[in-house]
């Protein structure tokens, strides 16, 4: 059984009953009735060593940063803004008390930096290695939230920031090659991107505040799975076209040295947390413009059409599914292996 079938079972198996609820299982974040016209938003990620993350080129106090940044990233992908978080903290017996410290600083460096504050968790043994669990908890006008279920036929598809630096940059350290002084400054982002992600919150807060955006989400387990699960949460298919996904350098020089297609890490790359957005034709001189004020490229990368597979084309998009194109669905990442 793969990822999403589990969460469906465990999804068809729990009530989502209770009149406070606005959103359950299925978005990135629950939504939970405040008060007045705001919202609570709550989101929970794991990092789980040698799956996640390699004690071997990942320092601690980044370490520290990601697991705020990767929750953080969630509260953005509904428009909203981080208050809250609690840290559930898995060590092996007998840990580096060093590490350990350098991992806390970072944390509670991105806590200050995303303006949420650390209120609990839980710390245990863990045998098989580290493991961090946050739950962020954010806060939202309830009528600006921005769901995955509301792309409509013929949405511009659009990505923040340049999709695939994470996965490149892990092949990169893999490779042995690490962030330091004199590290080719073009691949330098592309290890950041990995080591050091950082979510995109003020573009998302001024995405949902434009009223312009349909539906959103953002970019954790690649870009064909994450709008696989837009379009389908939309009952939708989309159309991506290759020329469209915006260049780097970085990514170029990344794939001539390790032998490998930049495309396959732009489509396919997780741990990006960029933004992934949906929103009408005629709003994109105005979301080039937010992008632009927000210090984030946004690109136009395909559409939303009558369909249900995410395909990739070489040139334009029609409004279905053609015979042209490969079929991408959920081509991204996966915990567990089929077969
Ligand atoms: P994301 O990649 O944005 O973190 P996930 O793919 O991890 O989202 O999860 C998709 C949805 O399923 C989310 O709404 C999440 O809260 C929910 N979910 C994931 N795992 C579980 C679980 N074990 N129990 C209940 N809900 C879950
Ligand atoms: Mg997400």
């Amino acid at each position: 059984m793969i990822e999403r079938d589990l969460i469906e079972q465990i999804r068809s198996l729990s009530s989502a009953d209770a009149p406070a609820l606005v959103q359950g299982i299925g978005d990135d974040c629950a939504v939970i009735e405040k008060s007045g016209n705001r919202v609570w938003l709550l989101t929970m990620d794991t990092l789980v060593e040698s799956i996640h993350f390699d004690c071997n080129f990942h320092p601690p106090e980044l370490l520290g940063r990601k697991a705020v940044a990767v929750n953080v990233s969630d509260i953005a992908a509904m428009g909203g803004k981080p208050t809250f978080a609690l840290l559930s903290l898995g060590l092996p017996e007998g840990f580096n008390e060093e590490w350990t410290r350098w991992l806390s600083l970072g944390i509670s460096k991105a806590c200050e930096q995303y303006g949420c504050l650390l209120i609990g968790g839980d710390t245990v043994c863990n045998p098989s290695g580290v493991s961090l669990t946050l739950t962020v908890i954010g806060e939202m006008e309830r009528g600006r939230v921005l769901y995955r279920k509301n792309g409509q036929v013929g949405d511009t598809v659009w990505v923040s920031g340049q999709p695939g630096r994470s996965a490149a940059g892990l092949a990169l350290l893999q490779s042995g090659i690490r962030l330091e002084k004199n590290t080719d400054s073009s691949l330098r982002p592309l290890l950041k991107a990995h080591l050091d992600p950082m979510p995109r919150t003020a573009l998302a807060i001024d995405l949902a505040a434009s009223g312009l955006v349909h539906a959103m989400q953002d970019i954790s387990d690649g870009l064909a799975t994450d709008l696989s699960h837009l379009c389908h949460q939309s009952g939708l298919g989309a159309c991506i076209i290759a020329d469209y996904l915006p260049p780097c350098e970085g990514l170029k020089k990344a794939g001539i040295l390790l032998n490998q297609d930049p495309m396959d890490w732009m489509i396919k790359g997780g741990e990006d947390y960029e933004l992934l957005f949906t929103a009408p034709p005629d709003a994109t001189k105005t979301l080039q413009l937010i992008g632009r004020d927000s210090g984030q490229p946004l690109s136009a990368v395909g559409s939303l059409i009558e369909a249900k597979s995410v395909v990739l084309v070489e040139k334009g998009c029609g409004t279905t599914v053609s015979d042209e194109g490969t079929d991408i669905s959920f081509q991204g990442y996966e915990h567990f292996q089929v077969g």
